[in-house]
């Protein structure tokens, strides 16, 4: 029984990092602080780092950890560090691998609050960031100098869609020695092997996908393992002593631990539980997001139907070699206007309107009023935020009741 496993069996029994004291098969949730040790020696080597422990729950926490472990057994990883957003995680990835003086080359076709990260916070830091178009490899080679440290994107973008050439754009950044970071939220490890491509570090909202239904907010960074560490300046102090986990060593022990950015151990639990069910939602996801983008299409006032799993999709033979074929559950459609999208959206009944994505519910939002809001209409033009444009988060609902339900928006739409 040596073959590597599916993800499902994987994720169900990974065992839990020690025995139960009353041989639970399912990790309890620890809601405590602090953990007592039996001597004061041992409180010494803990807090030396000589012996591996729980000392207090900001700093690692046994649900958090098995939910580490579980994904890194999943993933196949080097290490796993669970943070309290995806936000956290990608901010804490950047303050790890990035100094002041030095620059991360980006696309601005980037969730909203990453692409505000990227041009206000991160800059007022003194780390400077290259908006470039990552599907146009020259642009990117030239973006890239010798104080790049790291090449962002997202690997299906929010809410555009577009899916880039991992492979290719990991290769340019590598030749540079430019660690590849990618937002893997929308492609969760059931259906994307980073490291195939090249990607060298995961940032993922696990608000999304892993949390089941919406259940709590998370994130989590996950480290493949496959860069040279020693390259990177701003981890030089942490190879010495912590070699190929010097990246996690610092987050953990430095950057996440003094920001405060700690995963609850209730979080955990709902992503423990979401995580075991994880592909039976992708998979229903990704059936109902087919079915209804081959519904919106037939439909003559919907003006345009964007989703990677349909030919009609740019990405859709990429998205067939990257992501299993199963290339997320959101897809955009177009009306004729503004106010026909507000129309229809205001006459769905099953379909809720909020924010957020991967829920079970199916969600529907108008990203240019909201989302984008903060922005002027120059640069939600710029970063493919058209005013006609829904974007649809599609649940695992019974899929005729999802049509029927679309079925009549349109028919009201007058
Ligand atoms: C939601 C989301 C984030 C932010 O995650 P939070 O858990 O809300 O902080 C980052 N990237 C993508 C692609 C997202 O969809």
């Amino acid at each position: 029984m040596t073959a590597k496993k599916g993800f499902t069996t994987q994720s169900i029994h990974t065992s839990l990092p020690e025995k139960d004291a009353y041989n639970s098969l399912h990790m309890p949730v620890y809601d405590g602080v602090a953990y007592e040790f039996d001597s004061s020696e041992d409180i010494e080597d803990a807090f030396l780092g000589k012996k591996i422990a729980h000392a207090y729950s900001r700093t690692s926490n046994p649900t958090v950890e098995y939910f580490e472990l579980k994904l890194k057994n999943i993933t196949q990883s080097n290490g796993v560090v669970a943070l309290s957003s995806g936000m956290c995680a990608i901010s804490n990835t950047m303050l790890a691998l990035v100094q002041r003086g030095e620059n991360i080359v980006s696309s601005n076709h980037l969730f909203g609050h990453t692409y505000a990260l990227l041009k206000n916070t991160i800059q007022s830091w003194g780390i400077e960031v290259r908006f470039v178009d990552m599907g146009n490899e020259e642009e990117v080679k030239n973006a890239i100098d010798e104080n790049t440290r790291m090449l962002f994107f997202e690997t299906i973008t929010n809410p555009q869609l577009e899916i880039v050439d991992i492979e290719k754009i990991s290769a340019i950044a590598h030749e540079r020695d430019v660690v590849v970071v990618a937002d893997t939220t929308v492609t969760p490890p059931y259906v994307f092997t980073s490291s195939d491509l090249g990607v060298d570090v995961e940032v993922m909202s696990t608000t999304k996908f892993i949390s089941g239904g919406a259940a709590a907010v998370g994130g989590a960074v996950v480290d493949n393992g496959t860069f040279d560490w020693e390259k990177v300046p701003a981890l030089n102090k942490w190879v010495e002593s912590f070699q190929k986990n010097a990246l996690i060593a610092r987050i953990r022990k430095e950057i996440f631990r003094h920001l405060g950015g700690c995963m609850t151990a209730h979080t955990a639990h709902f992503l423990n539980m979401g995580l075991d069910i994880l592909a039976l939602r992708v998979d229903r996801c990704v059936q109902n997001c087919l079915d209804l983008g081959e519904f919106f299409t037939g439909e003559k006032q919907i003006v345009s139907v964007n989703y990677p799993g349909l030919a009609s999709h740019p990405g859709h033979e990429l998205s067939k070699k990257q992501f299993s074929n199963k290339p997320g559950a959101v897809m955009t459609i177009d009306l004729g206007s503004k106010e026909e999208c507000y129309r229809f959206m205001d006459q769905l009944q099953i379909v809720r309107r909020a924010t957020n994505l991967n829920d079970n519910k199916s969600l529907i939002i108008h990203p240019w009023s909201t989302i984008y809001s903060e922005f002027s209409d120059d640069e939600k033009i710029e970063m493919g935020i058209r005013d006609t444009m829904m974007r649809l988060s599609v649940g695992i609902e019974d899929v005729n009741d999802l049509k029927a339900d679309f079925s009549q928006a349109l028919a009201n739409l007058g």
